[in-house]
């Protein structure tokens, strides 16, 4: 069955070809690793699984790379502002090096505590130095390049079809920007190469290379086009990332490499994903990134309860974060825990074709551009069918997990939230002074995080709802 996708550079959902049949080439734009990843980046990769899995569940070879920015990341994405590593570095007291490792164990950790599939591998910037001034080279050989006085840039006039990704108005960015150019040729001139300050002023970076240009640090689009195509190749199949990254990044990564490879299209399908919100505006580290995975799980939420939230919104559709839309889906993604574990007790005889029908209708929901709400729903609708038996269901939900990755297989013990504890002994309490009212108030709140309490005979005994 064809997988559909909808396709960022001819914004349209198209029928997934690949360029080597039954195998499939992806990169991910992956994290810059200065501070911790919050959960608006971990949807991004709660995204890259589920698109991952369901090429996996139809039997594709994928081969899936992820970057690590480790240099050359700058505040603006404009070429202006500081190293994000840099200024971590210095506000830290330590190595960059060191920085960057220890924020990457830190996302891989997240990572496995969200049943992510690791990548093939995680190509890091710095230590690909070499690839990208060679590939700046090419792009001078073919006079795509110039020099100012703080680095090597990229002409896009040079290009002319600069920016279709973004579908960008060129001639109106031009016109009105021309007063911020600086030694830069045209607004959208990027930089390939950026020169130390010590090159020019004495102020020196941590992290700087020699170069045929001066001492510097490359610019973050040849990153990614320099890492991605030694893994994947000069033509690939898939790219994602965030969707903020269409006007510059992306976009600035497509001209770099269809001027120096000379494939066009270099990559066949973009795939992009809609963000995570707060009160309606994107959770940003800028902004403090409102919640790390830690801090939820210090609050009680299993990482798999934040997964299935991410599921249950499709990617190219914002999903606005609230603790009391996480808690909905704890509750929902538990119950389903229990259910699948209760249902795999007693072994039935299983009808092939029962089994076989169900897979094929979800087979054809997730195969229509990833659609994990969809599948989710019918994975529900599939435990609720009573025309099918318990080893039916146990069996499919299994098989459906493959594509969700919530760990539906593996029994854990559903762990009881430190504040349903304190809640239950406030409770004890007010039934000890026969405060009956205040006792069923708290049970209500109880329940409202998911929890029931039942009193017995031995006392007081607190469960899943
Ligand atoms: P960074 O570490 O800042 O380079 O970001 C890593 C990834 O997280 C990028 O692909 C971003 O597009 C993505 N990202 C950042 N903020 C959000 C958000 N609020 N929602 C979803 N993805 C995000
Ligand atoms: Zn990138």
């Amino acid at each position: 069955m064809p997988i559909k996708l909808y396709n960022t550079l001819n914004r349209k959902e198209e029928i997934f070809v690949p360029l080597k049949k039954g195998q499939v080439g992806i990169y991910s734009c992956g994290p810059t690793v200065y501070w911790y990843q919050h959960i608006g980046n971990l949807r991004t990769y709660v995204s890259n699984d589920l698109i991952k899995r369901v090429f996996l569940y139809n039997k594709y070879k994928v081969k899936h790379i992820t970057n690590i920015t480790d240099v050359g990341h700058l505040t603006s994405d404009a070429d202006t502002g500081e190293d994000k590593m840099e200024r971590a570095a210095k506000k830290e007291g330590k190595k960059a090096e060191d920085v960057a490792n220890y924020y990457f164990s830190v996302f891989k950790k997240d990572l496995e505590n969200l049943n992510i599939i690791f990548p093939n591998a995680w190509p890091k910037a710095t230590e690909h130095i070499k690839e990208m001034i060679e590939l700046i080279k090419i792009l001078e050989k073919k006079g795509f390049t110039y020099k100012t006085s703080d680095g090597i840039y990229f002409d896009t006039s040079k290009l002319k079809d600069y920016g279709k990704l973004a579908r960008l108005d060129i001639e109106k960015l031009q016109a009105g920007k021309r007063i911020d150019l600086g030694e830069k040729k045209n607004t959208t001139d990027f930089a390939l190469w950026k020169f130390s300050p010590s090159a020019n002023s004495g102020g020196r970076r941590q992290q700087e290379w020699d170069s045929p240009w001066g001492i510097g640090f490359p610019g973050w689009h040849i990153e990614c086009s320099v890492m991605s195509s030694k893994y994947l190749g000069k033509q690939f199949d898939i790219h994602t990332g965030g969707q903020e990254h269409i006007p510059v990044h992306h976009t600035n990564e497509i001209a770099q490499s269809e001027a120096a490879f000379g494939k066009v299209p270099w990559v066949r399908y973009w795939i992009h994903f809609a963000w995570l919100l707060s009160g309606g505006k994107k959770v940003s580290k800028s902004e403090g990134g409102l919640y790390t995975l830690s801090e939820l799980k210090e609050k009680g939420f299993n990482p798999l309860s934040f997964k299935y939230m991410c599921l249950t919104t499709h990617y190219k559709k914002p999903l606005n974060f609230s603790l009391e839309i996480l808690q909905t889906s704890q509750n929902s993604y538990e119950r389903l825990k229990n259910i699948t574990s209760e249902i795999k007790k007693n072994r039935q005889k299983t009808n092939k074709k029962n089994i076989e029908n169900a897979k094929k209708q979800f087979l054809e929901i997730i195969n229509d551009d990833f659609n994990s709400p969809k599948g989710l729903s019918f994975l529900w609708e599939i435990l609720r069918d009573e025309r099918l038996n318990n080893t039916e269901k146990y069996e499919l939900a299994i098989d459906f997990d493959e594509v969700f990755g919530l760990n539906l297989e593996n029994e854990e013990k559903i762990e009881i939230p430190k504040e349903v504890k304190k809640l239950a002994k406030e409770r004890k309490e007010a039934r000890k002074k026969k405060n009956w009212r205040e006792a069923d108030e708290i049970r209500n709140r109880i329940k409202k995080l998911g929890f029931n309490i039942n009193d017995t005979e031995k006392g007081s005994e607190i469960k899943k709802l």
